[in-house]
């Protein structure tokens, strides 16, 4: 290939300026400058496992600062380092939710719930998007028959109510880890919540899981098979009974893995490092690694909560730990 000289792109942007001028001053009499929308498009993307239909929905993003306390055993210069490494705004980082519906052919499931009807409008929209992007994807949330929770963090949660606090998916069984059941209902544990945010984590989750939810919930043990198609693996760390899930169809697989790792060009790449939200830090490393190990030996196909939407990735490994390398956008399924 001719490489081009800095003259010559030089040249060839001035030549395209001019071209691109003339017409511009010939139609701006005949016709307005087209207005700009200003937003973003609905969120959602399909693929195929095996005979299953996925369907990624974005919840949208949170904005969170970068400090010292942003990942614990690291300092703010090489966080930032690392966001600058991959281009990304260093002051503040932004997080993808992606919440998934697997249409079996026999069940429509939702696993996790994102934000919130109630936070999409407090947060003007940032986040708490699933319910809206749900319907763009043609997907009517009364016909949802299950919903599986991978952990109790609001932003897995809370998208079971909608803002006036009714059901968000009225026809839907809740199926949710028992380990991550039996701890935050427990008062004895909510008594000795080693610190205020745990205590408000506590707090959101009696808040959620109560009423109609808890009507409708059913636990579920680490190695059963949730609905037929999905089975539960224990990942904890994250909370006490994080949990991911394998959807498997024939020959295919994909592990849904929720929060063992959240950015992935931050936690895949250091898997050593400690994010200020890890219920058990040490533990949840113990578990990022291995979950890391698996996937990247399997070659196994990865959906992330908080990657970069739609979430779907393989695992492979570096000198210095792991990378994610990102499925390419196929226009068809
Ligand atoms: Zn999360």
């Amino acid at each position: 290939m001719t490489e081009m000289t800095r003259r010559q792109m030089l040249v060839g942007t001035a030549a395209a300026a001019v071209a691109a001028a003339v017409p511009l001053v010939q139609s701006s009499s005949a016709r307005a400058a087209a207005p700009q929308f200003g937003k973003q498009a609905p969120g959602f993307y399909r693929y195929k496992l095996g005979s299953f239909e996925i369907t990624v929905v974005t919840d949208g993003k949170s904005r969170v600062p970068i400090t010292d306390a942003f990942v614990t055993n690291a300092s703010q210069a090489e966080v930032k380092a690392a966001l600058a490494a991959v281009f990304m705004d260093t002051e503040t980082f932004f997080g993808p939710y992606n919440p998934i519906v697997v249409n079996t052919g026999a069940n429509l499931a939702v696993i996790d719930t994102g934000n919130g009807e109630a936070a999409y409008l407090s947060t003007k929209g940032l986040n708490g998007q699933f319910l809206t992007n749900l319907a763009a994807a043609g997907i009517d949330a009364n016909a949802v028959d299950t919903v599986i929770i991978s952990h109790y963090h609001g932003d897995h949660i809370n998208g079971l109510l909608k803002a006036d606090n009714t059901l968000a998916f009225p026809n839907a069984k809740v199926l949710v880890p028992a380990p991550e059941h039996r701890y935050w209902m427990s008062d004895a544990e909510m008594s000795r919540a080693p610190s205020p945010r745990i205590d408000m984590l506590f707090k959101n989750v009696r808040r959620v899981i109560s009423g109609e939810v808890l009507k409708r919930l059913h636990t579920y043990e680490w190695g059963e098979e949730v609905i037929p198609g999905i089975s539960a693996v224990g990942t904890p760390g994250q909370s006490p009974g994080h949990t991911s899930h394998v959807v498997a169809s024939g020959n295919s697989k994909v592990f849904v893995h929720g929060d063992v790792t959240h950015a992935p060009y931050l936690f895949v790449r250091n898997p050593g490092w400690h994010p200020f939200y890890d219920h058990d830090p040490v533990q949840s490393e113990v578990t990022r690694r291995k979950v890391l190990e698996m996937l990247a030996n399997e070659k196994m196909l990865v959906q992330g909560y908080h990657f970069p939407f739609p979430g779907v990735a393989h695992i492979e490994k570096t000198a210095t730990g792991y990378r994610e390398v990102p499925i390419q956008w196929d226009p068809q399924i």
